[in-house]
């Protein structure tokens, strides 16, 4: 098993690789915003992008999907359904804040790839050996995806080192997202937390520390 973090943009979004040295394929886990970064490293580890695994739709997570389609056209784009509007360029055009990112990667919001299909709570996406646990609040559709063998899950925009996902975003909802961190924090203490920005974190070391649960 391969594990790669890129920290990419204007957001210093993580993106990561979970690549298989026997199939030669990879998960990128929200590609952020910059494809070419992504598609170098991937080249070099020898692997294709099989699928792109979005934790939530907030454009610094989603601009480089354009990209990565581009390159690899079979990739596969799968998500929460309820964020999948979140993929829509007019809907983005409406509600993003952040003007000048907009300006930058306006042309790749544009052409943003459609969802192949829609995760749900508990799924099990054998390939990869990931589980899907729902987890809204940050967004209604945000999704986290756990690697029981490996001890590690990724949990976007929701749970943070130190620090939870902010709720004041359209969709947002502070009492669900709390709900979700809890789900989170039900797993073993070794279990490693990747999240959407910042460090690397574990499970009991954000039951005992973090100052919002
Ligand atoms: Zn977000």
């Amino acid at each position: 098993m391969i594990l790669r973090r890129l920290v990419v943009g204007e957001y210093q979004t993580n993106c990561y690789i979970l690549g298989s040295e026997e199939t030669k394929s990879a998960w990128i886990i929200d590609p952020g915003t910059d494809g070419e970064l992504i598609i170098d490293e991937l080249t070099s580890l020898g692997l294709t992008a099989r699928s792109a695994l979005l934790t939530h739709t907030h454009y610094d997570h989603i601009a480089a999907l354009t990209r990565l389609k581009e390159h690899y056209p079979d990739m596969e784009v799968l998500l929460g359904k309820e964020d999948a509007k979140g993929l829509d360029y007019e809907v983005i055009k409406a509600t993003i804040l952040d003007r000048r990112f907009f300006t930058i990667h306006e042309e790749a919001l544009k052409h943003l790839p459609k969802p192949n299909d829609y995760l749900i709570d508990g799924q099990y996406l054998e390939d990869s050996l990931l589980s899907v646990i729902a987890t809204p609040g940050h967004t209604p559709g945000g999704r986290s995806y756990y690697h029981r063998e490996g001890r590690f899950i990724f949990t976007g925009d929701t749970l943070f080192a130190r620090a939870i996902g902010r709720t004041d975003l359209p969709g947002g909802d502070y009492p669900t997202l709390i709900k979700s961190c809890y789900r989170i924090l039900e797993l073993e203490d070794d279990v490693r937390i990747l999240p959407g920005h910042g460090p690397t974190t574990t499970v009991g070391d954000e039951r005992r520390k973090n100052p919002y649960l």
